[in-house]
Formats: structure tokens, C-alpha cells, sequence
């Protein structure tokens, strides 16, 4: 049996016991709470941090999207939906100065994206700029949309003067190509046509000699065209160290046959052996070679071609001289060009192709070289490939070739 007090006793206990569960539940239940509010906090600081994360990313991105909109060559202008410019690329920054063609390009854009943003339109307009320098620039504008919703528009401002020109150079030597071809092509089936009714043995003879000279001629040109073909398409070709002695002496070797047999004498200058250049020995010897025939067919039998290497350290030099016709001062800045011939009527005696300085100018180019011409008319003319200098070892610095100075008349080509 339990006494009373027991009971008061046992009691009490229940009650702590309770108190103490309650206790227990409490701290576990705030423990919880406090462990999900830390949670939560943790959730949103992670949101947050997300959130500005993602401002960072996008700002970065726009900022990339700027970067490559002011970097890329062609006039970038973007319009806001009221036709208010919001952005302009450094390429466009230029007719916003609005001197003379810049000018008719600013209004052109202007116009352009005003109407694009009006009335949904993509439009296109052609500027011929007579400069100078003078340009074409092509400017196009279309509206930009999102969902539907007009945002604005964008022009692009796209100069082709370096396309057009090419274009007309490209026509320009196709339409050259045919005329050089059609014309021995025309009379050699003359020729032949003559030779068929012919019954007198030495007229067949002196046709059938014109016609090997024809077809030489044409033999000639495509040969020239397939060197020329090749050098420009070897823009940088494989470089190795070239010896300009060596070079001198392939090109000399090559052309001492119709030297010989024009009775012109080639004088070759003691070459510093070890001047060289990097580069193509082949597109090099091609190019000394085409000068020295040009020596030989624009000079009278009898006469000298002078042809040397020298340097100040720097540059190398080759000179090819002549006391030749010479080239009149009106011919110099267009000998360089395709097809260009001073004497066309001499140019068909000598067989001239037309194409020989022009693979020189190539060569050079190739080399980041030029040539220069000094010439005189009725006394003849010199012709130097200038080119950066390798040297193998120790090169000595060598005097100015003769035959450089005291010319009226200099030209360049690059
Ligand atoms: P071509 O095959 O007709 O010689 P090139 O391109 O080599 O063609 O030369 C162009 C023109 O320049 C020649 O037709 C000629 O009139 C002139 N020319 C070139 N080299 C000389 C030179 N050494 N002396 C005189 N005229 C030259």
C-alpha cells in the first residue's frame, strides 16, 4: 500500500518529468526552427548571391557583345524604337564627324534605320564617294525585333572599294587574257587557212615560219600566265635562306643562250657570298631572270647587261642595267601592269608576252621587297629588286652599283 506522502512524491516526479519533457520538446522544436530559419537564410543568401551572380554574367556578356560590336571592321549603328541612336561601333564613329562623303553616309543611315524602325523594312543603299581617296560604301539597315515588338533597328556601314577594285582588275585581265590569246589564236588559222591553197613551196616555208612564231608567241603567254598563276597564288611561299649569288648565276645561266645569240654580252659582278635573303629561290630566279630578258630584247646587239648583288646592311639590292631603248618617263609607273607594253609592235618582234614585270612586281611582294626602275630613253635602263637582308655570316658592305645614279626618271613598285 502507498502512503500519501508517497503518492504527493510520485506526483511531483510525474510533474517533472512532464516539465521537463516539455522542456525537452521545447529546445528541440526551437532547435529546429532555428535550424530551418538558418536554412532559409542560407536559401535566400544562396538566391541572392545566384541572383547577383547572374547580374555579373549578364553584364559581362553584354560588355563582351559591346567589345565585339566596336571591334569588328564594318560601321555599326544601333537605333532605339524612336529612331534615337543608342550605340555606334568606332568603325562608324567616323561619319558621325560628318566631313564631306561622310556626311552623305551619316544621312544615308539616318534614313535608313529612321525608315527600317517606320515601317519594318529592310533597306539598302550604294555610296560612290569620289574623295578623294575615292570609296564605295554600301549601307544597309533593318529593323530588330523581339516577339514581334519593334526594338529598334541596326545599320551596317560595309566599305567595298578594295572588293570593286579587285572586280574590275579581275575583268579586266580576263577580258586582257582573251584579247592576248585570240590574237596569235586569229592568225595562226589565217595562216593556216593561206597555207592550205598554197602551192609555191618557199611561201608554204615563210608561212609555216610564222605560224611556229605564233604558236611560240601563244606558247609564250600561257607560260607566263601559269608563273604568274602560281606566284600570286604562293603568297607566302615556303622561305628558306637564298644565296643571291646562287640566284644570280641560275637566272645568268638561263638567259646566256639568247645573249649569246643577240650577241649581247652579260657582265656579272662579284656577289658577296654570303648575302642571301628568305625566301623562294625559284619565285627569286624567275624574277632576276624576266629583268635580263628584258635586257636582252630591249637592247641592241653589241651592247653590255651589267648585273650585280650588293647591300649596306640592311637591304639587299640586285641590279640589272642595261644600254638599251630605255623606257620613256609616261611608261614608267604603268610597265608593272599585266599585259602593258611600251612598243606594242617591238613587244611582238621580241615575243614579249607583256607579263614579265608584272611576276617580278609579285615576287618582290611576296618578299616584302620592291623594284625600282631608273631608265632613260635612247640610253637604257637599270632595274633593282630591293629585299630584307639574311645574312649567313659575315657580309661585307658593298658600294652602290653603277649605273644607278644620274638617271632622270624613277619609279616604284611594291
Ligand atoms: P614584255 O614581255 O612585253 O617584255 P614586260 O612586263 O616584261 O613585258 O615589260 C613591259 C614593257 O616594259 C615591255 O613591253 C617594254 O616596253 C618595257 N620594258 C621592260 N623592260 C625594259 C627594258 N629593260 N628596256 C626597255 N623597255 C623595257
Amino acid at each position: 500500500m502507498f502512503a500519501v506522502s508517497d503518492v504527493v512524491t510520485v506526483g511531483a516526479l510525474v510533474g517533472a518529468a512532464v516539465a521537463v519533457l516539455v522542456a525537452v520538446v521545447a529546445v528541440v522544436v526551437a532547435r529546429r526552427a532555428a535550424a530551418r530559419l538558418a536554412e532559409l537564410e542560407r536559401t535566400s543568401e544562396r538566391r541572392q548571391l545566384e541572383a547577383t551572380g547572374a547580374v555579373a554574367a549578364e553584364r559581362e556578356s553584354r560588355r563582351r557583345m559591346e567589345r565585339a560590336l566596336r571591334a569588328i571592321p564594318e560601321g555599326v549603328v544601333v537605333v532605339d524604337d524612336r529612331g534615337e541612336i543608342v550605340f555606334r561601333n568606332e568603325a562608324a564613329a567616323e561619319f558621325a564627324a560628318a566631313r564631306h562623303g561622310d556626311a552623305l553616309v551619316e544621312a544615308a543611315i539616318r534614313e535608313l534605320v529612321a525608315e527600317a524602325v517606320r515601317e519594318g523594312h529592310t533597306g539598302t543603299r550604294t555610296l560612290d564617294l569620289f574623295g578623294p581617296p575615292r570609296r564605295t560604301m554600301v549601307i544597309s539597315a533593318r529593323p530588330l525585333l523581339s516577339h514581334g515588338q519593334a526594338l529598334g533597328a541596326l545599320a551596317i556601314v560595309d566599305d567595298i572599294t578594295d572588293k570593286r577594285r579587285l572586280e574590275a582588275v579581275r575583268r579586266d585581265f580576263v577580258a586582257n587574257i582573251s584579247h592576248e590569246l585570240k590574237t596569235p589564236v586569229g592568225a595562226l588559222s589565217l595562216l593556216a587557212e593561206t597555207l592550205v591553197d598554197e602551192d609555191d613551196r618557199e611561201v608554204s616555208r615563210r608561212l609555216a615560219g610564222r605560224m611556229v612564231n605564233e604558236a611560240m608567241r601563244l606558247a609564250n603567254t600561257i607560260d607566263d600566265l601559269l608563273v604568274l598563276s602560281r606566284i600570286e597564288s604562293e603568297e607566302a611561299p615556303e622561305r628558306e635562306v637564298v644565296g643571291i649569288r646562287q640566284v644570280v648565276a641560275e637566272a645568268v645561266t638561263r638567259i646566256r643562250p639568247a645573249a649569246e645569240q643577240a650577241g649581247i654580252q652579260i657582265d656579272v659582278a662579284e656577289v658577296e657570298p654570303n648575302l642571301a635573303v628568305m625566301g623562294d629561290r625559284r619565285q627569286l630566279v624567275s624574277a632576276v631572270y624576266n629583268l635580263l630578258d628584258n635586257a636582252v630584247k630591249y637592247s641592241d646587239s653589241a651592247s653590255t647587261i651589267d648585273v650585280g648583288g650588293t647591300t649596306d646592311g640592311r637591304v639587299v639590292d640586285v641590279t640589272v642595267a642595261d644600254h638599251g631603248i630605255g623606257i620613256p618617263a609616261r611608261d614608267l609607273e604603268r610597265v608593272f601592269e599585266r599585259f602593258y607594253r611600251v612598243d606594242v609592235a617591238r613587244s611582238r618582234v621580241t615575243g614579249g608576252t607583256g607579263l614579265g614585270l608584272s611576276i617580278v612586281r609579285h615576287v618582290v611582294a611576296n618578299h616584302d621587297g620592291e623594284v625600282m626602275v631608273d631608265s632613260r630613253l635612247g640610253e637604257g635602263s637599270t632595274f633593282t629588286l630591293r629585299l630584307p637582308l639574311t645574312a649567313t655570316g659575315p657580309v661585307a658592305i658593298s658600294p652602290r652599283a653603277p649605273g644607278s645614279d644620274g638617271f632622270t626618271e624613277s619609279r616604284t613598285a611594291g
